[in-house]
């Protein structure tokens, strides 16, 4: 027997080349996958379920995609934008004083903030600290969680000076690839499939050649993708050619990093001719519009490509330098960013973000299979969009179809009424099935407080930059 069907739904189910909108259309849902998905009309004659869902007035799409995300910054959202070097000159100082504890409160914030706004997975990007899988596994979310490796000393970048090459620690670098593996030998495919992993070796220029190349192989032993980020920023590309004399993509090119297992993040130094060499290599992208925008003044070449074959996925990045994890901003500011570095209103429009955050975006994590669509067979991660809101009304069927460049340009994310993942409701009418609201607020509360104060007790927070707008009453 079935066990929801959904009903009189506005459908997008992102099949063919577009959104795949279906007037008053029905999806039926049993043990986690789509069993039927059709006009409500047909599906109602033929389908018996336990419980039925009645979404007049609402959307019906796939659950939202945020593909590159570090969740536990969330714990110290704000303090690094509006600045020259945020990493060092904002984010640093912070994660130096992030214990395990306040990690994880970061991540529940985060997933929190991104359920509510319609994302069903996850990709976050993170040591593997106890309990960090446990976050997503005892939401109900799907994810994809990297565990990240890299040679830095374990403080961190804090301290360097700007243009220092780094220093590589081997021991370091073999003991966050040997704690990589044992998280992901215990959470590859666990859930039913739910949690998946990568392997993160963090940047070209944040770990040696031999243990960049080892965790290619480990992945590829496992069928995983390597998340990298990759020509992120003045800062690496500075950094790769001090030590290789060679810029990121040509020198990932010659030792046989670009192919399909490979994600790469940011390239937002990346030329067009780089950018082309990437996509056509078959490797994928994850795009941060927000993040990159607001911590470089950077609009990423996706675009480029997008147009050389590729395929992008969305990311919230971090909510230290970007605010908020919410895939609604993603989209628009990526059809924005993108119309106004072209001078071109056609770049981007609304039906192709939608499929960034959702069918495309599943297709660069190499989870196409499973979801990103309404489509029978697979696993039901959806979610239900109140239309009747004001900024969503009126939902104009003719001459020109509204809905999509409605819910992209204007969505906030809380026009999201429930959410359903892997069959199972994370979030009914608003209030969170599987997580507790309260405890979470008021814990990210205690220890982004908690971490703020460490930082003021260390010199080193003078160092940063945005005092100087504190100091002038600006801030
Ligand atoms: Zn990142």
């Amino acid at each position: 027997m079935t066990d929801y069907l959904f009903k009189n739904g506005h459908l997008l189910t992102m099949t063919g080349s577009g959104v795949g909108y279906m007037k008053d259309g029905a999806v039926a849902v049993t043990n986690g996958r789509i069993t039927a998905v059709g006009p409500t009309a047909e599906l109602e004659k033929t389908i018996s379920a336990k419980e039925t869902i009645d979404a007049s007035n609402m959307c019906i799409m796939p659950g939202l995609i945020d593909g590159h995300m570090h969740a536990s910054y969330a714990v110290v959202r704000g303090v690094a934008q509006d600045i020259w070097n945020w990493m060092q000159a904002g984010l640093a100082p912070y994660h130096k004083y992030m214990t395990p504890t306040a990690f994880l409160s970061g991540t529940r914030s985060a997933v929190l903030e991104g359920i509510k706004a319609g994302t069903t997975l996850f990709g976050d990007y993170a040591w593997p600290v106890d309990g960090w899988g446990d976050v997503f596994a005892d939401a109900g979310v799907r994810a994809v969680l990297t565990a990240r490796i890299n040679s830095l000393p374990a403080q961190g970048m804090a301290g360097l000076k700007i243009g220092d090459l780094y220093p590589f620690d081997e021991a370091r670098g073999r003991e966050t690839i040997d704690q990589a593996t044992a998280f992901i030998d215990n959470w590859n495919r666990a859930h039913d499939g739910r949690i998946n992993v990568m392997y993160g070796p963090q940047g070209p220029d944040m770990i040696g050649l031999d243990q960049l190349m080892e965790c290619k192989k480990l992945a590829a032993s496992r069928g995983l993708k390597v998340h990298v980020h990759t020509a992120q920023g003045d800062r690496e590309i500075d950094q790769m050619v001090k030590r290789y004399g060679e810029r990121t993509p040509a020198f990932l090119h010659e030792i046989g990093y670009l192919d399909d297992q490979l994600l790469a993040v940011h390239l937002t130094e990346a030329t067009d001719e780089e950018t082309q060499l990437i996509a056509k290599s078959g490797a994928k992208m994850a795009l941060c519009s927000g993040s990159i925008g607001i911590i470089d003044g950077i609009v990423p070449p996706a675009h480029v490509f997008r147009q050389a074959g590729g395929d992008v996925c969305l990311g919230s990045d971090q909510a230290a330098g970007n605010n908020c994890h919410n895939i609604w901003n993603e989209m628009k500011l990526t059809s924005l960013f993108n119309k106004i570095k072209y001078k071109d209103p056609t770049t981007l429009p609304a039906w192709e973000v939608l499929r960034m955050g959702t069918i495309e975006g599943a297709r660069a994590l190499g989870l196409d299979d499973e979801i990103g669509s309404l489509e029978v067979g697979k696993k039901a991660d959806l979610i239900c969009i109140d239309v009747t809101e004001p900024n969503l009304s009126p939902v104009l069927d003719g001459p020109i179809r509204t809905l999509v460049p409605n819910l992209i340009f204007a969505a906030t994310g809380r026009e999201v009424l429930h959410s359903m993942i892997d069959g199972r409701f994370v979030m009914r009418d608003r209030a969170i099935l599987t997580m507790d609201e309260q405890a979470i607020r008021e814990d990210v509360q205690l220890q982004g407080e908690k971490v703020a104060h460490a930082v003021a007790a260390d010199p080193v927070h003078k160092s940063m930059k945005l005092l100087e707008a504190m100091e002038a009453g600006n801030l």
